[in-house]
């Protein structure tokens, strides 16, 4: 169980034994031993530093990439999504956003000040601090394409300004400095018509509706596309749309979601990707690389 020192000067709440299936969009995860919701990046400053040291740390935003094993998580979970919420234009065309902001809210927020270039950020339902770990994008945007910085702090609690240049970035993937994590990121944008940065938001909502099983708990993609296909086509070609271990099934919508129908574990759902995975490799010939991250002990 988590110790720490100095828990009167916090600000934010602790809670201990707390079900991680309430924080992921699947809605499946045992408990962590702790998380804190910091009440802004003093506070979690604050309580990083009375960390004792070795002490595991995890981050969740909208546990929208993410499945926690039913054992759950050992260690503490910082999560920052109705925490680390400012938002703010640092000039004419830069924004500053909070690790904890839903990405949705950051494109919308940008087109409402006439700027262009985080539209394709409005159907990602995680949060900016989930979009820079996963350099998560849609529709040809990716979220590294428009970071100028972002603002990290370490298990110390100690805060750095970092650029592009520490990291390395790929598709669905951002290695950079180890133990330590995203608080803000400063977005350069460039100036656009307002009323075409809403008419793109919803042109791509539309075709998320249609396209996605928005209606059933999901974490989104389970594998990266590899090069020069989709995952979904070669699912698909398997026969597995439909297929289900327990409550956890392979959408009818989209071949690479993995649905919960209601009472789903995260047993069902890691057994139905490892069926996926081997399945597709079998009659393709193809090993699919995960996109979601699965954490916590089984
Ligand atoms: C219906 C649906 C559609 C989706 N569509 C897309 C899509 O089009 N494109 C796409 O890229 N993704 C998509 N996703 C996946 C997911 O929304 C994105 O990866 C999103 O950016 C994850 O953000 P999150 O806040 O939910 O992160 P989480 O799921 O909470 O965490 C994901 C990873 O990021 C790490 N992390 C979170 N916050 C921080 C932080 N502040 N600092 C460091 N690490 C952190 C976590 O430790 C974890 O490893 C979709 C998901 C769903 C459910």
């Amino acid at each position: 169980m988590t110790i720490v020192a100095d828990t009167a000067r916090l600000r934010g709440r602790l809670l201990e034994y707390e079900p991680m299936a309430k924080y992921t969009s699947w809605r499946v995860g045992g408990p962590a031993d702790c998380v804190f919701i910091p009440a802004d990046i003093e506070d979690l400053a604050l309580f990083l530093h009375s960390l004792p040291a070795g002490q595991p740390i995890y981050w969740i935003g909208l546990g929208s990439n993410l499945l926690v094993r039913d054992g759950g998580i050992r260690g503490t979970v910082i999560a920052t999504s109705g925490a680390l919420t400012g938002l703010r234009m640092t000039s004419e065309t830069e924004v500053r956003a909070e690790a904890g902001v839903a990405s949705a809210k950051v494109a919308r927020f940008t087109v409402a000040h006439g700027l262009t270039g985080a539209q394709f950020l409005c159907g990602i339902p995680g949060t900016i601090g989930g979009a820079l770990a996963m350099n998560a994008g849609a529709f040809g945007g990716e979220t590294w394409d428009i970071v100028d910085n972002v603002e990290t702090i370490d298990q110390h609690g100690q805060l750095r300004m970092r650029g592009p240049a520490d990291y390395s970035i790929g598709y669905r993937r951002v290695g950079g400095p180890a133990g330590e994590w995203f608080v803000a990121a400063h977005l350069r944008l460039r100036k656009g018509d307002v009323a075409d940065g809403k008419a793109r938001i919803r042109s791509l909502l539309a075709r998320r509706g249609q396209t996605q099983p928005v209606q059933m708990p999901n974490a989104g993609s389970i594998f990266k596309n590899p090069p020069g296909d989709y995952a979904a086509r070669l699912i698909e070609a398997c026969g597995l749309k439909g297929v289900c271990e327990g409550d956890a099934c392979v959408s009818d919508v989209h071949a690479n979601f993995i649905v919960n129908r209601g009472k789903a574990t995260a047993v069902d759902i890691e057994r139905l990707i490892e069926r996926v995975r081997e399945q597709v490799k079998r009659t393709h010939g193809v090993t699919l690389e995960l996109e979601v991250c699965i954490v916590g002990e089984p």
